[in-house]
């Protein structure tokens, strides 16, 4: 990917199944009109899928993945449910390849039961229809599916599936705005940067670059500041603006400076609504008042990155937590894609806005915590709560 291209996690996720030999790798050939070879970058971790970017009209740019590694072959029982199980909670759309000639097993029917169970839709390919001379409808009958024909090495079928993949892709693989819905044309919206040593050197971040995005898609203005520059740019304005949204971590001196009247709301909690529930948050917060010290709080990044020295995530919410239970509590810290099975162990997590995962992992997340009863926030709801002004930075969503 470039740096110009659709952010990975602003793209449709689409996991290809199947055998072996049933042709995964010449349908992405097939549907993407490229010989690509899909070697992982991991040497040795055979069951780990492999993600590609790419561009499939009629749907745009999306993210194929590849589960090469999980198939009845490569990959033995528990081993490939949990791989599968992480592929689906990212997934948007599932392809299931049926090659003819293997026929339908118990890997093809555990594997509609486990799209079932994540709620991922599926769409159904009978490869290799130039050499079948069999009734499809017998396997349909067995699969328990419609099959879509297509020859990849003849490009039989292969135009149709490519609409058929845009068709049942969800259009709301990503919640549609982070901020436009809530705008009107011309509207002034106020963003505060602040530039510190945690800032990526010669850029803003992604929730930042994404919401001013938003911003101008709707035909809304972005005027965008310091928290030092703060105070000049409301002076400059002939008009208050219709919004300010602030980095959480300036909370604190962004809402002493900025009107009442004035709605407030930071870019984590705009991320809180735009990947994940924001209202759930809202009520997860309110385990806060029951942390008691030595209770286990799970504290998790999407993402790896440079640790500074004041960081918020090992060292600011920990601080804070632990000042507001008056005690230590036992904080474990996950980044990246790792993230702990055991839930149910935790008293509360604390995630990251998820700017690097799709809304449908981040939902995920979300639902397993709340099926082990476990409360979620993310940082803006967490650092808005413990600022006091968690109502008055959600209330334009109300
Ligand atoms: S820590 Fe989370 S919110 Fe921050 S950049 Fe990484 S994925 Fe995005």
């Amino acid at each position: 990917m470039s740096i110009n291209d659709t952010p990975r996690a602003n793209r449709p996720h689409i996991a290809i199944f199947g055998r072996r030999n049933a042709g995964k790798s010449s349908l992405i050939n097939a549907i993407t009109g490229q010989e690509i070879a899909l070697v992982s970058e991991q040497a040795g971790t055979t069951t780990d899928p492999v993600y590609k970017s790419m561009e499939i009209l009629p749907l745009g740019p999306c993210i194929l993945i590849d589960t090469a590694g999980i198939d009845d072959e490569g990959t033995l029982g528990q081993l490939r449910v949990k791989k599968t199980r992480e592929v689906l909670e990212k997934s948007d759309l599932a392809i299931l390849i049926i090659d003819p000639a293997l026929g339908i097993s118990n890997f093809e029917k555990d594997l509609l039961h486990s799209f079932d169970q994540q709620g991922v839709p599926v769409l159904a390919i009978l490869n290799k229809i130039d050499l079948f001379t069999g009734e499809i409808v017998e396997l349909e009958i067995e699969l328990g599916l419609n099959l879509h024909p297509v020859s990849t090495l003849t490009g039989e079928g292969i135009e149709e599936l490519k609409e058929l993949i845009a068709q049942h892709t969800p259009s709301n693989y990503t919640q549609e705005s982070i901020i436009g819905d809530l705008l009107s044309p011309g509207d002034l919206c106020l963003l505060v940067t602040p530039i510190d040593s945690a800032a990526p050197r010669g850029r803003l971040i992604l929730p930042q670059v994404q919401t001013i995005r938003d911003i101008l898609d709707h035909n809304a203005q972005a005027l965008v500041v310091k928290e030092t520059e703060l105070p000049a740019a409301l002076a400059s304005l002939k008009q208050p603006p219709r919004l300010v949204i602030t980095d959480s971590q300036a909370f604190k001196e962004v809402s002493a400076l900025i009107d009442s009247s004035i709605p407030l709301t930071s870019f984590s909690i705009l991320f809180a609504r735009y990947k994940a529930d924001l209202k759930s948050m809202m009520e997860g917060i309110k385990a806060v008042e029951n942390l008691k010290p030595g209770d286990k709080v799970l504290i998790a990044e999407a993402c790896t990155h440079h640790r500074q020295e004041d960081d918020i995530g090992t060292i600011k919410i920990p601080r804070l937590l632990e000042k507001q239970v008056g005690g230590k509590l036992d904080i474990n810290w996950y980044s990246g894609s790792s993230y702990p099975e055991d839930l149910e162990s935790y008293k509360l997590i604390v995630h990251c806005g998820a700017c690097m995962l799709n809304r449908k992992q981040m939902l995920s997340r979300l639902r397993k915590a709340q099926e082990k009863n476990v409360p979620i926030v993310n940082y803006g709801v967490f650092l808005a709560y413990m600022n006091g002004i968690l109502e008055r930075t959600t209330a334009i969503f109300q």
